[in-house]
């Protein structure tokens, strides 16, 4: 299968902060890709925008050297990357000062897509949208793109959001939640609201609970400073995770537009109960005494010893609305745990009565929706075990993994990243997060963090490799539930 790729206007996208680690794990391969794909217009230009001092040929030496570092395929083509960084140059500029400014006007066209990526610390955000005012950098059409955390609380989002709305309109902010970016999350949409068989079975009729696994393998790293800050709460669930969730839990949106999709996600949030104390499991990974690397335990690797953040997070919550009355979300993300593994299950209920009496066992079709690795959607079905010996049944899936579905070249893994700039150059909104809903998502978190913060909590000690601390599988038990098993 030929996947079909159209071109996007010309555009001049400049990155503040063009330098940095995004900029280059991310960011760089990742247009790289789309100029390889065909959809990067040949007149298309990028500007590196950094406090470092360097000229145009020192960042296109260090943007090549990212691009073979970084890039999801081995066989980065020579040429295609020479013409790509032919398309580069780069300004030494200070967000805080003036230095810079002049420069960078001199860079911009007229008559293209201006699009300005805040790839560097919050704190800027609101330093460069006064200084791209202030220097006649931008039209009503321009794009900012701004990067997570939006806020550690809904004071600081407030403040960030009208910094950015002194000098730009709603329509032109694009603050990126990468998950959103991913194809399985499309496709899920296009699972719920394009097929007939789910919808009329999504909701607590039918669906026992949902459960949303974001498991990583790797700790803290060297991001210890900031994520001691954070935590799984800050840095994971009110982002990525409640975003998920929406998606899971929205109603049909009237068209697949930005605000009609958004409109009802924020509805979700506004709906989310407030989290009781005893649904919240918090966990800091510990030391494995077998690893042959001997990595070190959270506090070691924040330099906290007496850390309380936490690394791990499970939880349950109810969304009070008709359709999901009664039906638990239960969602846990942790670093450092048995395998790397992003997935939504969608759990539906038992039959009303078993035909094949108790020995047959409970099954349950369940729905699973996999980010990462190997993304795709599979929905277990109960069938009879082959063979003679009367009637055992079990459960298998019904694979709608995208390899194996559409062939290797459908499979064609886009990564976030790429396609959400190709949709800010497009100017679609949809996969962006609006500030209204990025405040509704602190207004629902701060109060669960006040709370632990205010009676003291100590996360609960988990072994590395595991699936988090026990705690959290009573969480579930109580229920008498089961977390999925979280598989690489
Ligand atoms: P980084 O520290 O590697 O790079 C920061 C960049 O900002 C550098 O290019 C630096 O020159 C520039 N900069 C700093 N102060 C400046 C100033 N006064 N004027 C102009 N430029 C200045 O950071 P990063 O890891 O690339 O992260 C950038 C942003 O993206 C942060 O907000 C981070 O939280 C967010 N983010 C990063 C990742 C990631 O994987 N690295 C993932 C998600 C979000």
């Amino acid at each position: 299968m030929v996947s079909r790729v159209i071109p996007v206007d010309p555009f001049d996208l400049v990155i503040f902060g063009g330098t940095g680690d995004l900029a280059r794990r991310k960011i760089l391969p990742g247009l790289f890709r789309r100029y390889c794909a065909g959809q990067m217009p040949k007149d298309a230009r990028v500007v590196g925008a950094a406090r470092a001092e360097m000229d145009d040929a020192d960042y296109r030496s260090m943007v090549g050297e990212a691009i073979v570092e970084f890039s999801v395929r081995s066989d980065v083509d020579q040429g295609k990357l020479t013409a790509f960084l032919e398309n580069l140059s780069y300004v030494a500029i200070d967000a805080r000062g003036e230095n810079g400014w002049s420069e960078l006007a001199q860079h911009m066209r007229r008559k293209v897509v201006r699009a300005f990526y805040f790839s560097v610390a919050p704190g800027l955000f609101g330093d460069l949208a006064e200084r791209l005012n202030n220097h006649g950098l931008t039209d009503d059409d321009s794009r900012i793109v701004v990067e997570k955390p939006f806020g550690r609380d809904l004071s600081s989002a407030r403040q960030l959001n009208q910094d950015l709305a002194a000098f730009f309109d709603e329509g032109q902010i694009y603050r990126i939640d990468h998950y959103l970016g991913k194809e399985t999350v499309q496709n899920l949409m296009a699972v719920r609201f394009g097929n007939m068989l789910f919808e009329p079975l999504w909701n607590s009729q039918f669906v026992d609970h949902i459960q949303i696994t974001v498991a990583e393998t790797v700790g803290v790293g060297g991001r210890g400073e900031y994520y001691d800050k954070s935590g799984a709460m800050r840095d994971m669930v009110q982002n990525h995770l409640m975003q998920l969730l929406c998606l899971i839990a929205m109603e049909p949106p009237a068209r697949f537009d930005p605000d009609a999709v958004r409109d009802e996600k924020l509805k979700v949030i506004r709906a989310l109960e407030p989290v009781e104390p005893h649904h919240i499991v918090r966990g800091q990974y510990d030391a494995d005494p077998t690893d042959p690397e001997n990595l070190p335990n959270y506090r070691t690797a924040v330099e906290n010893p007496t850390s309380k953040t936490e690394s791990f997070i499970a939880l349950k919550t109810h969304i009070a609305n008709w359709r999901w009355a009664g039906t638990p979300f239960y969602l846990r993300t942790g670093k450092r745990l048995v395998a790397r593994s992003s997935e939504i299950s969608i759990v539906f209920k038992d039959t009303p009565h078993s035909i094949f009496g108790e020995e047959a066992g409970r099954h349950r079709n369940v729905l699973s929706i996999r980010l990462q690795p190997n993304e795709g959607i599979k929905l277990g079905v109960t069938i009879k075990e082959p063979g003679p010996g009367g009637m055992r049944l079990i459960d298998v899936p019904l694979d709608m993994t995208f390899a194996d579905a559409l062939g290797p070249d459908g499979a064609e893994n886009v990564d976030a990243y790429e396609r959400l700039i190709m949709d800010v150059i497009r100017g679609n909104q949809t996969l962006f997060m609006r500030g209204d809903e990025v405040e509704a998502a602190w207004a629902w978190t701060d109060p669960i963090i006040e709370g632990w913060t205010n009676r003291g909590d100590v996360p609960k000690p988990y072994d590395s490799h595991s699936a988090g601390p026990d705690a959290a599988a009573q969480l579930m038990r109580r229920d008498d539930r089961d977390w999925r098993e979280v598989t690489p």
